[in-house]
């Protein structure tokens, strides 16, 4: 924060995260990139509005063949996923939920058309659905030999006046974007540095972000369960044993369908 109160900036390098979900995923070409885009974003998000809640954040857009989700919580957790689109017509939105640990959501939904960038995507969301004026820059690249996922975000505070928001706004889509491959975007509090252009500032925070699953043994047991008693019955009969692998992180779990009956009967 700068410490005349006009200006947030938060800035973020999550690239080993992101190294490990294109991998996970298989993720290749347009959507790596815009998938490793949407991770970023999601982390600036939260960081922006919620730091303490989890936020994911869904693409889907006809030009992409699968739908793009990054998911982040308050401890610093990142994960993301491409998932196959549904094969109807695809929509084009740009879906963003908040969730808090008791269960309470909340979610907005906005055009996503294909043209934006996801970084001009997240300043609309912003300002439409957050009322948050925002410049968002993200400095993503995905390559066979790294992947980059780096970003910042300078929100405009209600103390900001006219002619400071002008200087910054000229400053960043001038100055910084012409330096743009100059930037030390990988060391998040030299970049804040750049950015606050000898504005006087507090640093707030400093969190790291990682790359885990929220997978389970027990979860799978439950998915299994929710077939239905009969199904499970079927293959207990058959012994035959149930191998799931989790989308999100390649886990293999070997699940018997008896265990997945002895859970049944010990909820009864
Ligand atoms: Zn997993």
């Amino acid at each position: 924060m700068t410490n005349d109160g006009a200006f947030r900036i938060i800035a973020c390098d999550v690239s080993s995260a992101a190294t490990k979900v294109v991998e996970l995923q298989k993720s290749s070409g347009v959507e790596a990139q815009k998938l490793v885009e949407m991770l970023v974003a999601s982390v600036l998000v939260r960081e922006t509005t919620a730091p303490n809640r989890r936020v994911q954040m869904r693409l889907s857009q006809p030009s992409l063949p699968s739908d793009l989700l990054a998911d982040t919580t308050g401890d610093g957790i990142l994960r993301g996923l491409q998932r196959p689109g549904s094969g109807e017509e695809k929509t084009t939105v740009l879906q963003v939920t908040y969730s808090l640990r008791g269960g309470e959501m909340h979610q907005s939904i906005i055009d996503a058309p294909a043209e934006f960038s996801v970084q001009k995507l997240m300043m609309k969301y912003l300002q439409e659905s957050e009322q948050i004026i925002s410049v968002f820059r993200l400095h993503c690249h995905v390559t066979d030999v790294k992947t980059v996922a780096t970003g910042y975000v300078v929100q405009l505070l209600p103390e900001a006046e006219r002619e400071g928001i002008v200087a910054m706004t000229r400053h960043i889509t001038e100055a910084l974007d012409v330096s743009d491959n100059q930037l030390p975007w990988e060391f998040p509090a030299e970049l804040i540095a750049k950015v606050a252009d000898g504005h006087e500032y507090t640093l707030l925070s400093d969190e790291p972000i990682k790359f885990s699953c929220s997978c389970s043994r027990q979860r799978f047991i439950l998915g299994i369960a929710s077939l239905g008693r009969d199904e499970v019955e079927n293959m207990a009969k058959e012994e035959e044993s149930l191998e799931t692998v989790c989308d999100g992180c390649g886990s293999v779990y070997n699940i018997s369908p008896h265990e997945v009956l002895q859970l049944m009967d010990s909820r009864n």
